[in-house]
């Protein structure tokens, strides 16, 4: 089972499919079990869909039920990666 951290690695590439099979199952099994873990990945892939939303139709204003860190959040990662 991974520990929490390990889960973080490997969440980015677990989202964009770039896991082998067995990473998968690794990181399923602990979101299935990591209800904080489970949280996060959830407010993720809001996240990530809402800026395929928003690249689909630029021009778009983003709905206000997404807190405003959490866009910060995932821009920063954007600009690291
Ligand atoms: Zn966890």
């Amino acid at each position: 089972m991974l520990t929490c951290k390990e889960f973080d690695d490997f969440m980015i590439d677990y989202l964009e499919g770039n896991l082998s099979i067995w990473q998968k199952y690794m990181c399923w099994m602990h979101v299935k079990f990591c209800r904080e873990c489970a949280y996060y990945i959830q407010q993720y892939q809001k996240v990530i869909q809402l800026e395929q939303k928003a690249f689909d139709s630029p021009g778009d204003p983003v709905p206000d039920t997404v807190p405003e860190e959490l866009i910060k959040a995932a821009m920063a990662h954007y600009k690291k990666a």
